[in-house]
């Protein structure tokens, strides 16, 4: 039986499109943990693990780093949850870490209540992500590397799209707008 305390949200769109910003609101008003992977790494790099050190080159070529090492992360936080409230950022990537996390939140009797889709044009993205680079302080916020990490996800990530509508759980929401607007139409959807 599925428990009806669990609620897992899956925020899929390209980078840029402010999916951290939003989710990171989302999961303070709905009591829900965010777990964003790209925080993770980063985490990582910057306390140089050993973990660290090997994703670091992949980060700053704007490439993806390996499906077992995001799923392993995945299953490590996931183990210690008594009811399963996430959203995910950043996860899945492939279709390889959608499948592994349907194995996973079906161990765990916890189904996916929505995936919001946050639509940004191409043009709009890199700007934002030039922008953002000026105070980030990410090495991977270049117009070069965000340009690679817009193919990366056209390739390897927008499958996904096909894979949640495919199961009627896509729920796309404008993401042009003030980030109060935008926020807006993202509790719309996955109410
Ligand atoms: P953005 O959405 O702006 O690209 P993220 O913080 O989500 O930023 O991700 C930054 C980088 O971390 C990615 O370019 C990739 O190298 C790595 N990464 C994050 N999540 C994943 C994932 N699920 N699978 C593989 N690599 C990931």
């Amino acid at each position: 039986m599925p428990n009806p305390a669990h609620q897992v949200i899956i925020f899929l769109g390209p980078p840029g499109a402010g999916k951290g910003t939003q989710a990171e609101r989302l999961a303070a008003e709905q009591d829900l943990l965010k777990i964003s992977t790209g925080d993770i790494l980063r985490d990582h790099v910057a306390r140089q693990t050993e973990l660290g050190q090997r994703v670091k080159p992949i980060l700053d070529a704007g490439q993806l780093v390996p499906d077992d090492i995001l799923i392993a992360l995945i299953r490590d936080r996931l183990a210690s949850m008594e009811s399963v409230r996430v959203i995910f950022d950043g996860f899945p990537r492939t279709t390889a870490q959608a499948q592994e996390l349907d194995v996973l939140l079906e161990e765990l009797g916890a189904p996916i209540n929505a995936v919001p889709l946050l639509e940004v044009p191409d043009e709009e993205l890199i700007a934002r992500i030039v922008e953002r680079g000026k105070t980030s302080g990410r090495s991977d916020d270049t117009e070069a590397t965000a340009r690679e990490r817009q193919q990366v996800y056209r390739t390897q990530t927008q499958p996904l799209i096909d894979y949640y509508s495919a199961r009627g759980q896509v729920r796309a929401v404008n993401g042009v707008g003030s980030m109060p607007e935008v926020y807006g139409r993202i509790v719309e959807a996955v109410r």
